[in-house]
């Protein structure tokens, strides 16, 4: 478009230069999982064709290698989020595990019958279903903090929770299928001061800012690497270090112990005592690589360019008849949901492919969220600092020329049968 350059960092990322249906491809499911950067690529690449080796072990310089490779990607990531101790910071697959080691190893030792166990209603399943599997295990019980109509968090309903003393409060710092940005510092430390302790899902929220997590006061952070430039495979779980060093490992095998004999066995230190069996090795190095890539780029050039995506796409969309997005709060990241009246959003995400745009339908697994908002599913368009004007006008053209097309149907079918 006129007005709007095509972002700097654009051609980093070799992707976004393929066809699909014979159309560019405007990728727009950025919250499901973002590109990566051709420094990510040739990392992995490079480190098969130069570097493969088990860790840990120290019997040659390739192991060594990879071995320091490994736990610089850690000291890279640890240090981007302001973590002083890199131990503290345990590679897991991605969110979902994260939440499970702590569901499995956190949860049984410290929850027990009666105690509560407070949820966001925009949970992601991923940051429902353990908690749901853990209140069986301890006859817990789970309470919900409600939304207030506008997409905000219901703070009153959240404050009278906590008066109820949850042993646990599980906060979303960015909603995956609302783009409500939560104010979790606050809740956080309100949640701490209520003698809880807070696990914070960050999936959604390191794509698009810089979280220093000494300076959040929650306990435990997780995020996936696949969701900010990194390979898929790949996540981490950050806990204070008392919590991490009594809780019990959760997986069992090599990697993770100091000594094994039949009478017994001792663990080995953080972070191996949660790290059992041969890691993820290249993903480690291809995420460390995809943040030291974020550390050299100009955030705030970047977020300020997401949010003029956001603004500049609704305002195009918001010019199609039956366009209407749903509520997301009053912070929010460039995402958004929305529906198209009469339209299925399997029908519009179908419509929107065959002409190279990328978009998400469906219940973004928040089905607690959906029946709240008595709806099934939603249309997502999701949008990264790669993403151009002129894409965000591509996908409000499709919707419009989808609707235009279907009223000159509806007429046409009228005009034949004679029934206007
Ligand atoms: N939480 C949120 C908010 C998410 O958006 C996602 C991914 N959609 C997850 C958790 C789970 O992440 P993963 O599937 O990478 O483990």
């Amino acid at each position: 478009s006129k007005q709007a350059p095509v972002p700097p960092w654009r051609r980093d990322f070799p992707l976004l230069s393929v066809r699909v249906h014979g159309q560019p491809l405007a990728y727009l499911d950025n919250a499901a999982t973002t590109q990566k950067p051709w420094q990510v690529i040739d990392a992995l690449s490079r480190y098969y064709k130069t570097g493969n080796a088990n860790v840990h072990r120290g019997s040659h310089a390739l192991s060594n290698q990879a071995t320091e490779a490994f736990e610089k990607a850690r000291r890279q990531v640890a240090g981007w989020l302001g973590i002083a101790e890199p131990e503290t910071l345990i590679w897991t697959r991605g969110a979902t595990e994260a939440i499970n080691l702590v569901a499995q190893s956190w949860g049984p030792m410290n929850l027990s019958s009666g105690d509560r166990i407070l949820l966001m209603q925009s949970a992601h399943h991923a940051n429902i279903v353990p908690w749901q599997l853990l209140a069986d295990r301890t006859g817990a019980e789970l309470e919900v903090v409600r939304l207030l109509p506008d997409g905000n968090l219901d703070l009153e309903h959240f404050r009278q929770c906590l008066t109820r003393q949850p042993k646990l409060v599980t906060l979303t710092h960015i909603s995956n299928a609302l783009g409500t940005c939560y104010p979790v510092a606050k809740l956080a430390r309100e949640s701490r001061e209520a003698g809880a302790t807070v696990l914070i899902d960050g999936a959604q929220a390191l794509p698009h800012q810089d979280v220093n997590l000494e300076e959040l006061a929650c306990d435990f952070y997780v995020f996936s690497g696949h969701k900010v430039f990194g390979p898929t495979g790949i996540g981490a779980l950050w806990g204070r270090r008392e919590l991490l060093e009594a809780m019990p490992p959760w997986q069992a095998g090599g990697e993770m112990i100091e000594r094994v004999s039949f009478s017994g066995t001792t663990f080995a230190d953080l972070p191996f005592k949660f790290e059992a069996g041969t890691p993820n090795i290249s993903g480690v190095i291809g995420l460390g690589t995809a943040i030291e890539y974020v550390q050299k780029s100009d955030r705030q050039a970047q977020a300020a360019h997401e949010q003029s995506l956001l603004t500049h796409a609704l305002a195009c969309c918001e010019t199609v008849p039956g366009f209407s997005p749903l509520p997301a709060g009053s912070e929010r990241t460039s995402l958004f949901s929305f529906l198209l009246d009469g339209h299925h959003p399997q029908d519009v995400a179908h419509w929107l492919d065959r002409q190279g745009i990328a978009v998400r339908a469906g219940h973004h697994c928040a089905m607690p969220l959906m029946e709240s908002l008595g709806i099934q599913g939603t249309l997502r368009a999701s949008f990264a600092f790669y993403n151009t004007h002129e894409e965000a006008e591509r996908l409000a053209r499709a919707l419009d020329e989808l609707v235009h097309q279907d009223r000159t149907q509806i007429e046409t079918k009228h005009a034949d049968t004679g029934q206007i």
